[in-house]
């Protein structure tokens, strides 16, 4: 793939995050009960004609299992910073999850500012902890100008009643391809993520959907949120149930824990 490519790719795949009408493209349709296949859909007017490649053989693929007793501990990872604001709630139904569509926000690390893009869940969760799953997961999507991308991802387990995720429960449309947007009513991101924010697992890996592109920075917050039983029932039987991609190899990769 020539550099020109990879920098097309990478912009593409930074407009797609940032705007929600390109859910609209052509790329070919892939479901979660066919993940082995991402890699070999074919779309005629790629070349060569297989757009999802990476999911089959990229070498740094996620979603990963975080063996605790195998992280390297370390300060010496850039500090994050998270400074996200409170938007008018807009929500999309894009056939694969619901999306929280987002205008401003902010995420420092290190010297890299990204902009939060979107933010989007998974039933169950991909990432699993020692082997352990969670109900739900979170990801926060952010890119910076140049196209690289970092991901937040959070843990939701039974607990107590999410009034912000409820928001957005309230405002979801069931028809896939739908989004709501409701000015009235401001969803703030903060309120989805843990109190304790310096604590968190990093690794090189990739978007967990088609183009599966590589060259995203994940960060797994160590601290859970939580939403109530009704809640996350609600979300499995009304929305999307099993919209998670399966383990991939770490294939040597080093996970680190902040
Ligand atoms: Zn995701």
């Amino acid at each position: 793939m020539s550099a020109k490519r990879i920098h097309t790719l990478g912009l593409a795949v930074f407009a797609c995050l940032l705007a929600p009408v390109a859910d609209s493209h052509n790329d070919p349709h892939w479901t979660y009960d066919e993940q082995k296949k991402w890699g070999v859909l074919v779309d005629p007017t790629y070349n060569p004609k297989f757009p999802y490649a990476e999911c089959a053989i990229g070498q740094k693929q996620s979603p990963v299992n975080i063996d605790s007793t195998d992280v390297h501990k370390t300060d010496d990872i850039d500090e994050m910073n998270i400074d996200y604001a409170a938007n008018p709630l807009s929500v999309t139904n894009n056939g694969h999850t619901l999306r929280v569509n987002v205008s401003s926000g902010n995420l420092h690390i290190g010297r890299n500012l990204y902009s939060l893009a979107q933010y989007h869940f998974h039933a169950p969760s991909e990432h699993h902890l020692d082997g352990t799953g969670y109900p739900l997961e979170i990801h926060f999507v952010h890119g910076t100008e140049d196209g690289r991308l970092a991901v937040i991802a959070v843990f939701m387990q039974t607990g107590e009643f999410n009034p912000e995720f409820q928001k957005i429960l309230d405002a979801a449309p069931q028809k896939a391809g739908a989004t709501t947007t409701d000015d009235a009513t401001l969803s703030d991101p903060n309120l989805l993520l843990p109190k304790n924010r310096k604590n968190f697992y990093t690794y090189a890996g990739s978007l967990t959907t088609p183009p599966c592109n590589e060259g995203v920075q994940w960060y797994v917050m160590t601290e859970t949120v939580q939403a109530s039983a009704e809640q996350i029932e609600l979300f499995i039987n009304t929305y999307y149930r099993n919209n998670a991609r399966g383990e991939q190899r770490l294939n040597g990769r080093h996970l680190l824990m902040h």
